[in-house]
């Protein structure tokens, strides 16, 4: 992916041509143009949708997460001791309707999510539905505040699964109560909104989900430390609880990544946490 300098808070709306590799295959699939809009935002649009990564902290990923890696690989993909990382969220633009991916760690843990929302002068009222990949309080924590609902509006899917087994979850408690029945479980598999595919992807946690859009995959945290693990799919941050599943999880998903030329969209992909030729 070809790197822009970002300009604080300047509106730049410049496109940025990013067909620098890779010659399409066989599929036919549009390329996402990217947008530079503001600092800590970036836009893309895709193909009957827009996308925009939402920065909610920047952060690295130690190697110390990675007890398991050979010294060799460590040395040679995170040879400083620690990978470039974030935590994003992303929100869609679809048929008028902004749905969001995520929420991040929320303000009181020190998320910034919802200033990159008022930066594109959207207010937290105005996402109508959240997408949640799993339960972990850098993803869910967003949703609630001093015990109310960030998101008046927004109706609220996570895999039944993943509820299921963060049930004795305190924060995962407090969003189901709050958001009680505007939460809405789904079973993997099933398509949301009539165009928002979920995919099982265990092993991260019991529950954990991708979410497809057209050529965009929303990977949740397949992935840590993109340095180490994109040419290493078989290391798990300490952070994945089924080590065995997270990695049959990674190697398929690469594969499916591959084979079908999808944009992959991360929460810990380093920013911008979209990935157009994934793997090269
Ligand atoms: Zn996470």
């Amino acid at each position: 992916m070809k790197k822009t300098v970002l300009f604080p808070c300047v509106l730049l709306l410049m496109l940025v041509s990013c067909h620098q590799k890779q010659e399409q295959k066989n599929i036919d699939v549009p390329e996402p143009q990217e947008t530079v809009v503001l600092d800590g935002v970036y836009h893309f649009n895709f193909d009957g949708f827009e996308l925009w990564t939402l920065q909610d902290v920047q952060r690295k990923m130690s190697a110390d997460l990675f007890k398991d890696a050979k010294k060799a690989d460590i040395k040679q993909f995170m040879p400083d001791g620690e990978a470039d990382a974030a935590i994003n969220t992303f929100l869609i633009k679809k048929n008028g309707k902004y749905i969001l991916f995520d929420t991040g760690l929320g303000l009181e843990k020190g998320g910034v999510m919802l200033d990159k929302l008022t930066l594109l002068n959207l207010r937290p009222e105005d996402i109508s539905t959240i997408c949640i990949t799993h339960c972990h309080g850098d993803h869910i924590g967003g949703l609630v505040s001093k015990g109310e609902p960030v998101f008046p509006n927004a109706e609220v899917y996570c895999s039944d699964k993943e509820l299921n087994a963060f049930k004795n979850d305190a924060l995962t408690k407090e969003v189901v109560k709050i958001y009680d029945s505007r939460l809405h479980a789904f079973a993997a598999g099933d398509t949301l909104l009539g165009e928002i595919r979920s995919i099982a992807a265990y092993g991260h946690t019991p529950g954990h989900t991708f979410y497809q859009i057209g050529n965009l995959l929303i990977v949740g945290d397949l992935i840590h430390a993109a340095a180490l693990q994109i040419p290493h799919p078989e290391y798990c941050a300490k952070y994945d609880t089924d080590k065995k599943s997270a990695v049959k999880t990674r190697k398929e998903a690469y594969q499916y990544i591959r084979d079908n030329q999808l944009v992959v969209a991360g929460m810990h992909l380093p920013f911008s946490g979209v990935i157009e030729h994934f793997g090269e």
